[in-house]
């Protein structure tokens, strides 16, 4: 796994070119049981973090980490801009100074964030949110790094993961979130934080897998 921030810059790109190819989907779906700016959002972060870009790559994953979140949470507004600067700030808190990630570090590191955007949203597992990709995503982490897997392994399992995990939200019941106030209506939808929260997976997968980490 990368051990620098310096992959940033292709992280947030390749994640900025993966919701814009799939903009239509993701804002039809939260259009249908959300309020339809959940795409925004996500881009005006990813905007503001693409302009910090240089500043951010200079930086040790902690205060990278720190920084991201502060400007999620400065900047992005709905839930998703609360919930993700949650779980940067609390990956930050959880991070050593100048720690170099690995597989086992990161998987605890993020775990905690994952803990961190339960609380925030008083939300869990088979609520119909991007928790029902962010959890799972979370424990395969945790399983890989005790089983000592190879990355070459690990990241396939982590994207299907990902992909399963939104998957299982078309006929959950909203129970969080704007789509709660659907009720029985909001089940036959994916949920628009899941399936954006599987893309950006994905597209960090990818990138990782193509640097050939090991
Ligand atoms: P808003 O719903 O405030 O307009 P966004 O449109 O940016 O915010 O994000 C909506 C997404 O946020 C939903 O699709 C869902 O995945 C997620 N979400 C909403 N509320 C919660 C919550 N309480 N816990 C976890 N995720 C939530
Ligand atoms: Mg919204």
């Amino acid at each position: 796994m990368s051990t620098t921030p310096q992959l940033l810059p292709e992280l947030l790109q390749a994640i900025s070119r993966s919701l814009a190819e799939q903009a239509e989907e993701i804002t039809a779906l939260d259009q249908a049981i959300g309020d339809g700016d959940h795409l925004i959002n996500l881009q005006r972060g990813l905007h503001v973090l693409t302009s910090q870009i240089a500043e951010l790559a200079l930086l040790d994953w902690k205060q990278t980490f720190q920084k991201i979140g502060m400007s999620l949470l400065s900047n992005v507004g709905g839930a998703s801009g609360s919930l993700y600067g949650t779980l940067f700030i609390a990956m930050s808190k959880a991070t050593p100074d100048n720690a170099a990630l690995n597989l086992t570090s990161f998987a605890a590191i993020f775990a905690e964030g994952v803990e961190a955007m339960k609380k925030r949203g008083k939300s869990d597992a088979g609520e119909k949110t991007m928790l029902d990709v962010l959890i799972p995503v979370a424990e395969q982490l945790k399983t890989s790094a005790v089983n000592a897997e190879a990355l070459s392994d690990v990241l396939p399992a982590v994207a299907h993961t990902a992909i399963a995990g939104m998957e299982s939200t078309r006929y959950m019941l909203a129970t969080k979130g704007r789509a709660s106030f659907l009720e029985e209506r909001s089940r036959g939808y994916l949920d628009a934080g899941a399936k954006t929260a599987q893309l950006m997976i994905c597209a960090v997968i990818e990138i990782l897998r193509s640097n050939k980490t090991s």
